[in-house]
């Protein structure tokens, strides 16, 4: 059996090493529209960007930016066009934030209440033992290294709902505790488009004829249980939509932040953690803080140790960046309750105020009720700062992605 998950470079989890991968990969843009689907050893084809990218080491705005520098929007539109696809699906969840809510409440449900068998055959797909030879080394390499290709992902989905017949929302909860890229919008919303409930009508089904096109021969040298996914095989199980989709405006959130006259202190979190770039890099906090909570990641959510490492490694670069940068003291601290965490630092630190990058639905999302509740108890304010290009591309959002991309490409084909 080849085991190509040895063959993978780790991906950039600190800014300086995602600029260098970015930089590497600038060059190969042009390349990318006819390679992005192939399924080879290393991943050359693609950017391994994505964990730097949704922590923000390093910002879409910085790589749209450098692409429109060094190659015509003709030549860059396929990779525009799937960096955007990040920003659509974190803007089309914004407006729906229960999507997430329900998500994580069903993964709870559905493992209190399905039968064991069903929860011992997810377990068993989930752990590299389905006994489809290509697939169990998919979900092999998604648990050893954290990453899977694109294709890769929307095959290993498809085969989990569409041919092991499982709930997606236990296939989204696998990825969502594997991926060093997880991400509450990605994750969830493209589980919900292979699973049929996404786009009305549109249903992913994986064929082994589309694998021997574009899978690198070692993912198929082993062809046991491949006739479970021969053309055909597979076709669409139904899944019931138990989420509300219905949209909301979204919060009217300041791009920019005006200063107040006493002690203010930045909470730096792992939905952006490019502090220096943008509306807050002109804050002089007099402190900044950033906050991990493992046992939590462990207990609620049953993330895999690479990636409790993983956010520990991205939330240490960000404070190491923000010391250097702001100048003031900085401390990343382990707290079982972060919300309590960000209250103690605010209070030890004798701040009247306390800003942040506007949290996206998620993890850091929903730690802003409690949080909010704890600061105005101790007469300190809280203020969430939204990018500019957030809050202008997330209210594109609001139906399909192609309109979405049609509204938005005018502006980057200038
Ligand atoms: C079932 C399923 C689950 C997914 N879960 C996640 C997830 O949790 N986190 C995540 O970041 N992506 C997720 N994706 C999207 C996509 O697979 C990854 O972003 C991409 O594979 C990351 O590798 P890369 O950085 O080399 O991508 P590249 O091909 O180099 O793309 C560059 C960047 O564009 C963005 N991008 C590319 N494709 C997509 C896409 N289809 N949707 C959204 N953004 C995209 C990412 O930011 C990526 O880093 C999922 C896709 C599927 C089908």
């Amino acid at each position: 059996m080849c085991n190509h998950a040895s063959t993978i470079a780790p991906a950039p989890l600190t800014r300086a090493d995602a600029l260098a991968a970015w930089a590497a990969f600038l060059p190969r843009v042009r390349q990318y529209a006819t390679g992005r689907n192939h399924v080879q050893p290393g991943h050359g084809q693609v950017s391994r960007l994505s964990a730097a990218l949704r922590h923000r080491l390093i910002t879409e705005d910085e790589v749209i930016r450098d692409t429109q520098d060094h190659h015509s929007f003709a030549a860059a539109e396929k990779w525009l066009q799937e960096v955007c696809w990040r920003r659509y699906w974190k803007g089309w969840i914004e407006m729906r934030p229960q999507v997430w809510r329900i998500w994580r409440r069903r993964v709870r449900e559905l493992r209190a209440t399905l039968p064991p068998e069903v929860l011992k055959n997810a377990d068993a797909v989930a752990s590299g033992e389905s006994g489809v030879a290509c697939m169990d080394l998919l979900a092999r390499e998604l648990i050893e290294t954290g990453y899977l290709h694109n294709h890769a992902r929307m095959w290993w989905a498809s085969f989990w709902i569409h041919a092991e017949g499982l709930p997606w929302e236990l296939g989204a909860d696998f990825f969502f505790r594997h991926l060093l890229d997880a991400d509450p919008a990605s994750n969830t919303l493209s589980w919900r488009w292979v699973a049929g409930l996404q786009t009305p009508g549109k249903t992913y089904l994986v064929r082994l004829s589309n694998l021997e096109k574009y899978a690198h021969a070692g993912l198929l040298s082993d062809r046991r249980g491949s006739e479970r996914i021969a053309d055909g095989a597979v076709t669409p199980t139904l899944q019931k939509d138990h989420a509300d989709t219905s949209r909301r405006p979204l919060s009217d959130i300041p791009s920019t932040f005006h200063p107040s006259s006493g002690r203010t202190g930045l909470w730096l979190h792992a939905d952006d953690l490019a502090p220096e770039i943008g509306p807050l890099a002109d804050l002089a906090p007099a402190a900044v803080a950033a906050f991990t909570s493992e046992q939590t990641y462990r207990d609620q959510y049953c993330l895999s140790e690479k990636r409790v490492q993983a956010l520990r490694t991205v939330l240490a670069d960000g404070i190491a960046r923000a010391s250097a940068y702001y100048q003031c003291p900085t401390t990343l601290t382990d707290a079982d309750d972060t919300a309590a965490g960000i209250a103690g630092w605010a209070h030890s630190q004798q701040l009247i105020e306390v800003v942040a990058f506007a949290p996206a639905v998620g993890p850091v999302g929903d730690l802003v009720p409690r949080l909010s509740m704890l600061l105005a108890e101790s007469g300190i304010q809280l203020t969430f700062i939204r990018r500019a290009s957030d809050a202008h591309v997330f209210q594109l959002a609001g139906s399909g992605f192609f309109s979405f991309w049609e509204k938005l490409s005018r502006s980057l084909r200038l």
